[in-house]
């Protein structure tokens, strides 16, 4: 497989998720034009924990143009050149797994969760059709914030129905890449209109998004990695605070069934501490694929208010996006 920006913040931890992977194996890399022709180890100032893996240190950085020498890609890609790029390895007979923002609300391309909407993975076949692809095409995972939002509002939704949604996020510096933006250069849309396609329905050849009446601010916090979404929630159905706390704690769903091997034991882990989620007690549960949720109490405005807490470059990010392939690959669709 290849990695589109695979010398940036996601791109790294696509290598470090993926240096075990027992179905994956990096045979290519692309970057930008600073970093073409050099050797992974000569491009990348590597930035996590541990040394970057041997065995992608001599891997010459291509550009981000098909063909490359890989089955399908994964892309990091900034958003302005991530649109054009993925379409043309799609185009070109490459699946497209990305984080990337430009395709997420294209009407036929999945905005995947694994564990809350596998069934839009339905729309590749229209996909395909309409755009002429033959082999390639394109899978978006959502915004690392709407993804915290997403999973804490999936379990409520399916068991309760959630009517509206009230979010504000504390977001991780890492979110916003090296060396990162200005805190109010960040965009609170994108959580709103993710979260209502990522819960909503198969309709023919597109996605009729659920009637939830989204309202996000978001914010940067002086936090490395962890992003943290303080929600608020009306439920359609009425629900006892201890039929919240089961729906949460108890959710699970095909990623576990099918053992996916990125996918954690438990999506969503409640804690009953007033002090927890915490980003750095916390991001790393289920190796950082697991949604923390806690302060589970009882609203006097809406009905049920709680706080959401995620790995954003893990979960968030290039996690995310390797669970999404997993999928695929289960399906035999890679
Ligand atoms: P980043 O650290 O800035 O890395 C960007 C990557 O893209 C680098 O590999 C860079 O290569 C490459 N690149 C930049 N300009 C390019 C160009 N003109 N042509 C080809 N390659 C180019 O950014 P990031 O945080 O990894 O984010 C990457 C994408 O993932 C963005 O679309 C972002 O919105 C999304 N995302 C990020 C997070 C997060 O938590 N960080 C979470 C979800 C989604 P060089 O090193 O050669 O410049």
């Amino acid at each position: 497989m290849g990695i589109l920006g695979a010398t940036g913040v996601v791109g790294q931890r696509f290598i470090q998720l993926l240096e075990e992977h027992p179905q994956f194996e990096v045979a290519a890399l692309a970057a930008s034009g600073r970093s073409q022709g050099k050797t992974y180890a000569e491009a990348c100032t590597w930035r996590l924990p541990g040394e970057m893996p041997d065995r992608v240190k001599k891997i010459v950085v291509e550009s981000p143009a098909p063909p490359l020498d890989c089955d399908f890609v994964f892309s990091s890609l900034p958003g302005e050149i991530a649109g054009e790029a993925e379409e043309s390895f799609a185009r070109a007979g490459f699946p497209v797994i990305t984080n990337s923002s430009p395709h997420r609300m294209d009407t036929d391309v999945p905005l995947l969760i694994p564990e809350v909407n596998p069934a839009h993975l339905e729309l590749i076949n229209a996909q395909r059709a309409t755009r002429g692809y033959e082999r390639g095409y394109l899978v978006t995972n959502p915004n690392c914030s709407t993804i915290v939002i997403a999973m804490a509002l999936a379990p409520l939704h399916q068991s309760f129905g959630v009517e509206s949604c009230i979010a504000t996020t504390l977001q991780a510096i890492s979110g916003a890449g090296y060396p990162g933006v200005a805190a109010l250069d960040i965009t609170d849309n994108v959580l709103e209109s993710e979260t209502v396609k990522i819960l909503g329905r198969v309709d023919g050849a597109t996605i009729k998004g659920a009637p939830i009446k989204v309202s996000a601010q978001c914010n940067r916090v002086n936090v490395i990695d962890g992003h943290l979404a303080a929600i608020r929630v009306k439920l359609t159905e009425t629900a006892s605070l201890d039929q919240v706390r089961a729906a949460l704690a108890s959710f699970t769903s095909l990623p576990q069934e099918l053992n996916l091997h990125s996918a954690p034991e438990k999506p969503i882990i409640v804690r009953d501490e007033g002090d927890r989620p915490q980003p750095r007690l916390d991001r790393d549960a289920g190796f950082g694929m697991s949604i923390t949720v806690g302060r589970i109490a009882p609203d006097k405005v809406l009905d049920y208010r709680l706080v959401a807490l995620g790995h954003n470059t893990i979960r968030g990010a290039a996690g995310a996006a390797i669970l999404n392939a997993e999928l695929l690959l289960a399906r035999a669709s890679l």
